[in-house]
This record gives structure tokens, C-alpha cells and sequence, in this order.
């Protein structure tokens, strides 16, 4: 690639953080599945462990095949560098643990995905990290939320799976007017918005979703948008010496790119949970397809939403390319003409008329996943939010009559006709 040239999104996808394999001049990504690699002397190995040198010396710290998966994230989201992992969630945990100790506290939407909000709810506070929930679209209870404690605002693109969307630039505002960073999950509305032109500090993803597309691989990247200051007094662990490398401070020897190395080289090192480079090669395979997907999926999802919006099984639908959908002003603000993959629906009677609705559909797989190729289909109050008490699936929009379809990239005609014969067999 031109160095110079500031290339678009579709040559980004296929093209971003390429290396022809200098052995064999192999053009695709080669799978580089090796835990160690060869020292070229003992004095180039100590720089390596000192991190005074670039290169690889174990893939639990870094890989070439992971590598290329990284800049590829960071070009599309537009970040300065980039973190893999095993999986979004561990994405999401590292983004966290990078900046909050035991003592500290985030403020977060209520509207996130069932896992991450099992993992801030229950699992974070045993730590000692605390996090704070309020509604996605109140200003107000944002600001009252952070105290002296506070290390970030963190919130989802597209939340899932209310679909609120968030006012990112407000938020960012408040959270910048209080030092602190705002990470943004942005795995349902990948392409579709970029957080950190909107003041996203961080940004992650689950891997496993659009980007992999395929329902083959699980994965997670942390991407760091550069312009956070992490030396403004308020986070000492990029400030004050680490004794894991011989005092080394991360905000003196890496600038910009701080918070992304000190997630890497310290806690990736440590908890081990790095990606399997076989699966950042297959996800480096669908990111060449990436916009080309997510677009028809967002085609096919609005085309779904029309069509429940007018059936006599449906009591209501929440697709934010609806005109009369709570999102559609922030959609028609941040996401560039599309509405994400996912449609939320009422089936008419409830819990038993869903069940059996998932149970007639033949196209459609009944799984928990999203932006998979294939159209999936799932009841959230009975599996993906079936932790939650009753009174928090209410405040996150988890009605027993909800169910949410993620929309995969077929013939919209087909999968019509296959919802349409489902919700007659469901609600007769
Ligand atoms: C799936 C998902 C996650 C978790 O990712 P895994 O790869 O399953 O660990 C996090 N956030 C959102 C929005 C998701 O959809």
C-alpha cells in the first residue's frame, strides 16, 4: 500500500496491515501457528523483554498473523493501534482493567449486551470496581453518576438489544469535561459509524459478530483511538514506573500509543488471553467482505422491519430505520444511511406464541449470536437475558413477547416469506 495516500473504507477492509510473507511472497495473510520464535542473538532477545525493540519473542504478547488483524481493526475504526483477544468479552474486561483498579468506578449505559452487563453487574464489584448503570439517553444521570472514583463511560453503538443508540458526542463531551475516557462497543454498528470520529476514546468489538461474519470464530479487539491523555493525574498506571519492566512508564515510552501497549505487554501477558492466530485468520477472510455484508444485512433488516410493521401476528417493532422508532434521529445522526442488523418485534400473546414462532422457523437458526451471514432468531428472556431479575429485563427493554432477529445477508424475499409462515403457524 501507498504510505502517503489516505486510502477509503473498502480498500481499508481488504487491504490494511498486508504483508506480502517476505520467505515465500505468499499473498495471503500466512497462518503463523507458533507459540515462540527464534532469537536472533542474546542481546537482541533482552531488548526484546525490556520492550526497547519491536518484535515478536512469544504470541502470548504479540504474532504476525494477529498482527495484520490488528491494523486492519484500527484502519477501519480509525485508531491509532490495536489490541486482539480471545474473545469480545475479554476485550471488553482488558479495556477496563487497563485503566480501573480495585476502588475505582465506570459509568455505563444500561442498554448493553447480556454478558457484558452480567460481567459489570456481578463480576467487576467482587473485584472491587464498581460500576455505575444509567439510561442510555439521559445526560443528566451521566454527569450525576461520576465522582472522584470514576475512570470511564462506557457504552454500545447499537445497545444491545433495546437498539438504543447513543448521542456519542454528548456523552464524549461529558466524560472529556471530567478527564475521563468514553469506550464504545461498536460491534453491532461496525462500518456503519466510527466511534472515535465522534469522541470515542476507545473502542471494541467483539470479533465474532460482523467481523468474522461467519459463525466460525470467537474474537475481540480493543482499538485505541490516540488522543486520550493518560498522563492528566487521573490514571498513575501510565504515569508511575512499572517494576514488571524495570520501572519503564508507559506514557513517557509510548506517547499516543500508551493505552494500547500497556494493555498488550502488561495484561495481555498476564491473563493470557490472547487469540488463536488461526482465527485471525479467518476473520482476516471475511473483513475483505466486511461493508459489502454489514450493508445487506442492514438492507434486509429494514425490509423485515416494513414488512412486521404492517402483520396482524405483530404487536409492535423496534428497528431504528423506522421513522417513528425512538432511534431514528441518532441513527439518522451517526450511522450513514443504514440501521444496523438487528430487528426487536412483539409477537402478539407472548412467551408461548415466541416459542412457538422459534420453533416454526425453517431459514432462520434459533441461536445466540448476531451478524452471522445466516438470519438467527432468538427469545432474550429466556436465554441471553434470562440472568437478569425480572425488574432490570424491563428497565433493559427484555419483554417476555420480545423477540430479536438478526437479519444475515440472504434473499430478504425468502426470509419473509419464511417469518410470515412462522408467525401463522405461532399466532392462529
Ligand atoms: C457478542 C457480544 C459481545 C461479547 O463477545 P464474545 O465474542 O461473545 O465474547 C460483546 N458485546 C456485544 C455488543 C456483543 O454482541
Amino acid at each position: 500500500m501507498n504510505k502517503q495516500r489516505k486510502y477509503k473504507q473498502r480498500t481499508l477492509e481488504v487491504h490494511a496491515g498486508e504483508k506480502v510473507d517476505p520467505v515465500t511472497g505468499a499473498r495471503a495473510t500466512p497462518i503463523y501457528h507458533t507459540s515462540s520464535y527464534a532469537f536472533e542473538s542474546a542481546e537482541k532477545a533482552k531488548k526484546l523483554y525490556a520492550l526497547e525493540e519491536e518484535g515478536y519473542l512469544y504470541t502470548r504478547i504479540s504474532n504476525p498473523t494477529l498482527d495484520v488483524l490488528e491494523k486492519r481493526v484500527a484502519a477501519i475504526e480509525g485508531g491509532v493501534g490495536a489490541l486482539s483477544q480471545s474473545t469480545g468479552m475479554s476485550a471488553i474486561l482488558l479495556s477496563i482493567l487497563n485503566i480501573a483498579n480495585s476502588g475505582d468506578e465506570i459509568v455505563a449505559s444500561n442498554n448493553l449486551y447480556g454478558g457484558t452487563f452480567t460481567l459489570f453487574k456481578n463480576t467487576m464489584p467482587n473485584w472491587g470496581i464498581k460500576v455505575n448503570f444509567v439510561p442510555t439517553h439521559d445526560l443528566e444521570a451521566y454527569e450525576n453518576a461520576i465522582n472522584e472514583n470514576t475512570k470511564a463511560i462506557y457504552c454500545e453503538s447499537i445497545g444491545n438489544p433495546k437498539l438504543n443508540i447513543p448521542d456519542f458526542e454528548k456523552i464524549a463531551k461529558i466524560a472529556h469535561k471530567h478527564d475521563l475516557p468514553l469506550i464504545v462497543d461498536n460491534t453491532s454498528a461496525i462500518t456503519m459509524v466510527r466511534p472515535l470520529e465522534h469522541g470515542a476514546d476507545i473502542v471494541v468489538h467483539s470479533a465474532t459478530k460482523f467481523l468474522s461474519g461467519t459463525g466460525t470464530s470467537m474474537g475481540g479487539v480493543i482499538v485505541d483511538g490516540g488522543t486520550f491523555n493518560w498522563a492528566n493525574g487521573k490514571f498513575p498506571q501510565f504515569t508511575t514506573p512499572d517494576p514488571a519492566y524495570h520501572g519503564l512508564i508507559y506514557s513517557e515510552a509510548f506517547g499516543n500509543k500508551a493505552y494500547i501497549t500497556k494493555a498488550r505487554v502488561h495484561l495481555m501477558k498476564d491473563l493470557g488471553t490472547v487469540l488463536s492466530p488461526i482465527n485471525a485468520f479467518l476473520i482476516l477472510q471475511s473483513i475483505e467482505s466486511l461493508s459489502l455484508r454489514v450493508n445487506q444485512h442492514c438492507k434486509n433488516a429494514l425490509e423485515i422491519a416494513k414488512f412486521l410493521k404492517n402483520h396482524e401476528a405483530v404487536s409492535w417493532v423496534n428497528y431504528p430505520g423506522l421513522e417513528d422508532n425512538e432511534n431514528h434521529e441518532m441513527a439518522e445522526k451517526y450511522l450513514n444511511g443504514n440501521y444496523g442488523g438487528i430487528v426487536g418485534f412483539g409477537i402478539k400473546g407472548g412467551l408461548e406464541e415466541g416459542k412457538k414462532f422459534i420453533e416454526s422457523v425453517e431459514l432462520l437458526s434459533h441461536v445466540a449470536n448476531i451478524g452471522d451471514a445466516k438470519s438467527l432468531v432468538i427469545h432474550p428472556a429466556s436465554t441471553t437475558h434470562s440472568n437478569m431479575t425480572e425488574e432490570e429485563q424491563l428497565e433493559g427493554g427484555i419483554t417476555p413477547d420480545f423477540i430479536r432477529m438478526s437479519v444475515g445477508i440472504e434473499d430478504a424475499e425468502d426470509l419473509i416469506a419464511d417469518i410470515d409462515q412462522a408467525l401463522k403457524k405461532a399466532v392462529s
